[in-house]
């Protein structure tokens, strides 16, 4: 880490829907913060910011003591950390022992493999996917979610905290993105069930008011109903009351379960809905629900029934 300065100065790459308003958070809570994007938008709006811009991701790194990602996925990652033919890697430029702090939703498989690279060329290495979405990254409101030793989660915590309202140190490297599956695996499969209730309820002529009114209160309870309800009325604030309008963007939902499904793979666990939710927002996404709310969903469970 850096002595002469009482902050640990920062790389942050990726400047993205989520980065930008990251990086403008650190930089509002006095890091010195260097930035790369391949997207002059992204670059533009982040030197208005406050951001210093670096010509590439190396440059970036190559003084500072966090090299942080917010990259769209794995491949990204594990191709900056190694670089690219003759194209030097992040791993190798860095100082010594600086804190590689991946931010980006990845494989949890990728993840290890990142942080072996990162700890076998000398450094340390961080797994810290986050949820929230553009508004809590924007907020300084974000979760983390986080795969560390327990000295390298102290060490990077108070940067964590400046960008986020909850930080969980999960347990080592890759049980950061294992939260952060299996966490949306639960809300794609609930918001799927949650969903089909609503259009068996509006086939029997139950109204969606009077089956909110008993499951909000009884054992149908969860976010998927009681935050993000799919029908408009009964939560005024869900995305379905203005035409699905994310929210939580489906391509999002279906990248994620996506990932799920990769890691149920992996690990031979014998699931069922998992696969299943993976494989309906996959179908979701390829079309319009890329850009609707995942809970927008239920329109597609109408369709199918007739309604
Ligand atoms: P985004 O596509 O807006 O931003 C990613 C940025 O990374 C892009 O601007 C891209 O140009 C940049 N990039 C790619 N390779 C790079 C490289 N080698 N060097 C520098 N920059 C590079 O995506 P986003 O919405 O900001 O999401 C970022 C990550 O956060 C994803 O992994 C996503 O799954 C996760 N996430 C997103 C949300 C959300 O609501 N958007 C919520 C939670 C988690």
């Amino acid at each position: 880490m850096n002595s002469t300065s009482a902050l640990p100065r920062v790389a942050f790459l990726g400047l993205g829907h989520m980065g930008g308003p990251m990086a403008a958070n650190l930089v509002a809570a006095g890091y010195q913060v260097t930035g790369f994007d391949p997207v002059p938008a992204a670059r533009e709006a982040a030197a208005g910011n406050g951001v210093s811009l670096a010509n590439s991701g190396v440059e970036a790194a190559t003084g500072a003591d966090i090299i942080l990602t917010m990259f769209p996925s794995g491949q990204h990652v594990l191709a900056a950390y190694r670089g690219d033919g003759d194209d030097a890697g992040l791993l190798e430029v860095a100082p010594a022992g600086s804190f590689f702090l991946d931010c980006s939703t990845i494989n949890v498989d990728e993840a290890r493999l990142a942080a072996e690279l990162a700890t076998a060329a000398g450094h340390h290495a961080l797994d810290a996917p986050v949820s929230g979405g553009v508004v809590g990254a924007e907020a300084g409101t974000l979760t983390f979610m986080v795969g560390a030793t327990d000295a390298d989660f102290e060490t990077v915590r108070p940067l964590l905290e400046v960008m986020g309202k909850r930080v969980v140190h999960c347990g080592g490297s890759g049980l950061g993105q294992a939260a952060k599956v299996c966490n949306n695996m639960i809300l794609g499969v609930s918001m799927i069930a949650v969903s089909e209730a609503f259009v068996l309820g509006e086939k029997l002529g139950l109204s969606n008011q009077a089956l909110f009114d008993v499951a909000s209160t009884a054992s149908g309870q969860c976010w998927a109903l009681t935050t993000n309800c799919p029908v408009p009325g009964p939560v005024p604030g869900s995305p379905a009351n203005c035409d699905y309008q994310p929210g939580f963007a489906g391509a999002l939902m279906a990248k994620d379960l996506g990932l799920a499904l990769n890691a149920l793979t992996s690990t031979g666990v014998a699931a069922q809905m998992g696969p299943l939710a993976a494989q309906i927002y996959a179908d979701f996404a390829a079309g319009e629900g890329a850009g609707r709310d995942f809970s927008g969903i239920i329109t597609e469970i109408r369709d199918k029934s007739g309604q």
